[in-house]
C-alpha cells in the first residue's frame, strides 16, 4: 500500500503493542482484540508487506472512531489515528472502500451529509427564518443537528436568543468537511468542502461553532490542510460560558445533580474542560465520573452508528454504566452526537441532557 514512512514507522511501532487496548472504547464494547489500535496496526503492516489484500482489512479499519484515546495515553507517542486515517485515504484513491462507506461518501457528495438528508425539520426551518437575516455572528449548527437532532440546533439557538444575541442562521449552512475527513481523510474532496466551508464563514466576524465535531475540524484541521478562516472561530461551550461571565445569560439552578460527558474533540484535541464545567456549575450540581477531561471515553456518536448500530448501542451503554457506577442520576453532553447515541441506548436509570437542556429548563 502507497503509505507515508511516517505513517509505516508508527504502524510498525504499534503492531506488537499492548499498552492502550484497555482504553479504546470500541474494542471494549466489542470484547475483540481486533478492534483496537495494536490489532488495526497488524492488519495495516501485512498489507504493507504483501501478506495481505488492503480490502480484507477496511471492515477493521472503520471501526475506529478516531477519538485519539489511543494517541493521549500513548507514552511514546505514537499516532494511529494518522495511520487508520491515511489507510482510508488509500482505500478511497484505490477504489477498495467497504460499499457501506461507498454510500456514505455518495450521500456526502449528493447532499451535502453522509445520511442523504433533503430536507431539514420545519421546527428548525422556522428558527432559521427567524435568524436569517446578516449579523457579525453566524450560528454554525452541524450536519449531525440540521440533518439528525433539529430539537437540539433549535434549542441551541434558542439559548443565544435567551441573552439576546444578535445572530444569524443559514438556509443553506455548508458541511464543514468533518465527515468526508472521517471517511476518506485527506481527500480533494473533504478539503473541497472545507475551503467552501471556510468562505461562508469568512463573511462573518464570529463563528460560533454548536458541534465539537465541526469545532474540532475548523479550528485545528482546517489549519493542517492550509485553509484559511478570517473569521473569529469560537466553539458554542466557550461562547455560552463568556455569556454567563458576562452576566448575560441569568443561570438558575434546576436542582438537579449531573455528570459531564467531555467530548473528546473539546477536552483533548481544543484542550477545552473547564468551560462546560463553568456552565454546568451555573445550573446544576456537578459530580466527576472516572476518566474525564483528557482521559475521556467517548460515548458514541450518529455517524459511525449508520454502519456499526450494534456495536455503537454498546458503546453508549458502557459509558452510562460508568455515570451509574458513581452514583449518577444525569449525564450532561457537549455534542450533539454523543447526546443522540446515548438517548438511543435507551435506558432508565441515568437522564440524558445537554448543555441546552438545563439552560433552558
Ligand atoms: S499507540 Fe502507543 S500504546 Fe497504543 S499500540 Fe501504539 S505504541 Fe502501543
Ligand atoms: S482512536 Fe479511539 S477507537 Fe481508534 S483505536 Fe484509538 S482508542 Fe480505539
Amino acid at each position: 500500500m502507497n503509505m507515508s514512512e511516517k505513517s509505516k514507522q508508527h504502524v510498525d511501532s504499534c503492531r506488537f503493542c499492548w499498552m492502550c487496548h484497555h482504553i479504546c472504547p470500541i474494542g471494549n464494547a466489542t470484547g475483540h482484540e481486533r478492534s483496537t489500535a495494536r490489532a488495526r496496526a497488524l492488519g495495516i503492516s501485512l498489507v504493507n508487506r504483501g501478506a495481505m489484500q488492503l480490502e480484507e482489512i477496511m471492515d477493521n479499519i472503520y471501526e475506529c472512531c478516531t477519538c485519539g484515546g489511543c494517541v493521549s495515553v500513548c507514552v511514546t507517542g505514537w499516532d494511529p489515528v494518522m495511520f487508520t486515517k491515511e489507510t482510508r485515504l488509500q482505500a478511497a484513491l484505490e477504489n477498495k472502500l467497504p460499499e457501506y462507506i461507498n454510500t456514505l461518501v455518495d450521500n456526502c457528495l449528493e447532499t451535502g451529509n453522509a445520511y442523504g438528508k433533503k430536507e431539514i425539520s420545519r421546527d428548525l426551518q422556522k428558527m432559521i427564518s427567524a435568524h436569517s437575516e446578516k449579523t457579525d455572528i453566524l450560528l454554525f449548527l452541524g450536519t449531525d443537528a440540521r440533518c439528525m437532532v433539529p430539537e437540539q440546533a433549535v434549542k441551541a439557538a434558542k439559548v443565544l436568543e435567551k441573552a439576546n444575541v444578535k445572530f444569524t442562521l443559514l438556509e443553506d449552512e455548508p458541511e464543514s468537511g468533518a465527515q468526508l475527513d472521517f471517511l476518506i481523510g485527506a481527500a480533494d474532496e473533504a478539503k473541497q468542502q472545507m475551503n467552501k466551508a471556510a468562505k461562508v464563514m469568512n463573511e462573518y466576524k464570529t463563528v460560533v461553532i454548536y458541534d465539537p465535531n465541526d469545532a474540532k475540524i475548523i479550528k485545528r484541521t482546517y489549519k493542517e490542510y492550509g485553509i484559511e478562516t478570517g473569521a473569529q472561530t469560537v466553539t458554542f461551550t466557550a461562547f455560552v460560558a463568556g455569556l454567563l461571565r458576562d452576566g448575560r445569560l441569568k443561570p438558575e439552578k434546576t436542582g438537579k445533580t449531573v455528570v459531564f460527558q467531555d467530548p473528546y474533540q473539546l477536552s483533548r484535541d481544543l484542550e477545552e474542560t473547564e468551560e462546560p464545567r463553568e456552565i454546568i456549575s451555573s445550573y446544576a450540581a456537578l459530580h466527576e465520573m472516572l476518566l474525564n477531561r483528557k482521559e475521556t471515553v467517548w460515548a458514541g456518536n450518529i455517524l459511525m452508528a449508520q454502519y456499526l448500530p450494534d456495536v455503537i448501542a454498546e458503546v453508549s451503554k458502557r459509558r452510562i454504566f460508568n455515570a451509574e457506577s458513581i452514583g449518577g442520576t444525569a449525564m450532561v453532553t457537549a455534542s450533539v452526537s454523543e447526546y443522540a447515541a446515548l438517548k438511543n441506548a435507551a435506558q432508565d436509570k441515568v437522564e440524558i441532557l445537554s448543555l441546552e437542556d438545563l439552560i433552558l429548563a
